[in-house]
């Protein structure tokens, strides 16, 4: 995990960073309050945003990261290179832990953690959010161990 500001990422990270601030204002939170917006960089350079969208049944509420990610799967999309997710906090927010887990489902990339009210950056990775993870190669072992086990 590194600390740094707007000003230090590259080009295309900062616009990315914008992206994520700009869906906020689509999040539809009117329980918390808490608006959060996601752009997801897909690996041919397409940009998918999500902002998160509550409910009055609590529970239904989806996160700006996996709104991101139903839409860019839904458009087939399935090698990311990057994730920039914004709030309002002044100290850029992290992903909750159902969203963790969303996201290292499609392996190691660059997370960038942002503010709309701040220029503060945290810049880390999936694997660095969600260390010792249950991955798609938890599944894939415990396979191939049974094969052996016969
Ligand atoms: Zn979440």
């Amino acid at each position: 995990m590194t600390r740094t500001t707007l000003s230090e990422l590259s080009e295309d990270d900062q616009k990315l960073v914008q992206q994520a601030r700009d869906i906020m204002a689509n999040a539809y939170c009117q329980y918390s309050k808490f608006k959060v917006g996601a752009a997801l960089l897909c690996k041919n350079g397409e940009v998918i945003v999500g902002a998160n969208h509550e409910n009055a049944s609590y529970g239904a509420t989806i996160c700006a990261e996996r709104s991101a990610f139903a839409n860019a799967l839904t458009k087939g999309h399935r090698e990311f290179t990057a994730i920039a997710v914004s709030t309002e906090l002044e100290d850029p927010c992290s992903p909750c832990g159902i969203c963790r887990q969303f996201l290292i489902e499609f392996g190691k990339y660059k997370v960038i953690l942002s503010s709309s009210t701040t220029n503060d950056i945290i810049l880390t990775d999936t694997y660095e959010l969600l260390p010792y993870a249950f991955t798609p190669k938890s599944l894939d072992d415990h396979e191939n161990e049974q094969k052996h086990h016969k």
